[in-house]
């Protein structure tokens, strides 16, 4: 496959700094992505010439940078394949996406014994609002298992819609296991049943082409950060008559029609969900990212993180001792593994000791944890921006981790 990783890696300025006196291995972007200069430079060009609030002002530079923030709507819309701008409200991350969706349309649709499916290898940002929702209207939160191999049940999960199933929420991609779930297929037995679906792309929208038209759920949320953009912008995609039908989740400034002491009127999707300044920065910023992704074209980001993958899992398996946790056949570049005798943290401070950053703990991810009946891993995870030269330091300090610890 061609693909210039060099010049790629020209792109990100961070990638040339130094990590203890080592040229930087950034092994975390399922934490956070890094910058390329196109996103970095859109930021400090629009605080430096074009800055102003956005949907107030009746002055040049605010027309002006209302319309690029609206443009950014338009961006994200045909990036994922939504049908309609107005199906994009732009929040923090994939967190506060979930949140305002728990909050608004689970306020309204949940009642007291329905019944919300999750999975066992949801982040705890697709379990814990949830949870809060079940307590608030004693609903019931009910889990659909995983495989040995880190795949869903599905058989498992079908078997968990009932009548009183109200929405299933579960994740594109595992940020530990890095198991992509069969999406499609899985929305389509929820819709034979009325059963409304959300999906969290935290995970999902970085690595490859999405388009939520044909993956067929209702809600879609993820975070700028992870998409290569900044922090401080994520998306919450939803269908719009669902979306407009959705009763306010913060109220103020701009998330209205009409207010008066004798009562107020909302503005309509998407306006109505983002009340007062957003992040109008981040915001362009996330377009500019956008821009970058398609410029390289998600599926050629797609192969070669698979090659990646395939590469790391073949070099990590001959690391004696050690064990990778989740081997499903539909992977991302995630890998999270044990050795043997070695903390996960104790691996991660001996990594940082040779520039090579990757994730160690529980991961956002405790039940998976739990189910695994592991208290912790080590996670290595790859950008289009890491090289298979990369691996091999990873492979070759893991090596030297053993035998320190051995
Ligand atoms: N879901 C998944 C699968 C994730 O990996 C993450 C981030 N680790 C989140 C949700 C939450 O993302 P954020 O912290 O940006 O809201």
């Amino acid at each position: 496959m061609s693909f210039d990783v060099e010049r790629i890696r020209r792109d990100f300025p961070i990638l040339a700094t130094k990590m203890r006196e080592r040229p930087l291995a950034y092994l975390d972007t399922a934490a956070s992505a890094q910058k390329p200069k196109a996103v970095i430079d859109a930021i400090s060009d629009f605080y430096s010439s074009h800055y102003a609030n956005i949907h107030r002002g009746v002055y040049q530079l605010s027309a002006e940078a209302t319309r690029r923030y609206d443009a950014v709507r338009k961006r994200v819309a045909q990036f994922i394949g939504a049908r309609d701008p107005r199906e994009i409200v732009f929040v923090r991350n994939a967190t506060e996406a979930i949140n305002l969706v728990a909050r608004s349309w689970g306020e309204a649709q949940i009642g007291k014994g329905d019944e919300i499916v999750v999975t066992t290898m949801e982040h705890h940002a697709n379990i814990v609002p949830w949870q809060m929702l079940a307590a608030r209207k004693e609903a019931r939160l009910r889990v659909a298992s995983i495989h040995e191999d880190g795949s869903l049940d599905v058989a498992q999960l079908e078997s968990l819609l009932g009548p009183r199933t109200r929405l299933l929420a579960f994740t594109h991609v595992s940020n530990v296991l890095g198991t992509i779930n069969p999406v499609a297929e899985i929305t389509a037995m929820a819709r034979a049943r009325g059963i409304t679906t959300l999906v969290d792309g935290a995970q999902g929208v970085p690595h490859g082409p999405v388009d939520v038209a044909s993956l067929g759920c209702d809600f879609y949320a993820f975070s700028g950060h992870k998409l290569f953009g900044p922090s401080g912008a994520g998306v919450l995609w939803g269908r719009h008559a669902i979306l407009d039908a959705m009763p306010p989740f913060l109220g103020g400034g701009d998330m209205i029609e009409r207010v008066s002491f004798k009562g107020t009127t909302y503005a309509r999707a998407p306006e109505r969900f983002e009340a007062g300044t957003p992040d109008i920065a981040s915001v362009i910023g996330l377009g500019a990212a956008i821009d970058y992704l398609e410029g390289i074209g998600m599926a050629n980001i797609a192969a070669w993180e698979h090659a990646l993958l395939v590469h790391a899992t073949e070099a990590l398996s001959k690391v004696p001792g050690l064990r990778i946790i989740g081997t499903a056949k539909e992977k991302a570049a995630v890998v999270a593994f044990v050795l043997d005798g070695v903390h996960p943290h104790d691996i991660g401070t001996v990594l940082d000791g040779e520039g090579i950053a990757i994730r160690a703990g529980h991961h956002c991810a405790q039940p998976l944890m739990e189910h695994l009946g592991l208290p912790a891993t080590a996670r290595a995870s790859f950008a289009f921006y890491n090289t298979p030269a990369e691996i091999d330091r990873l492979v070759a300090a893991l090596e030297k981790t053993r035998d320190l610890f051995a």
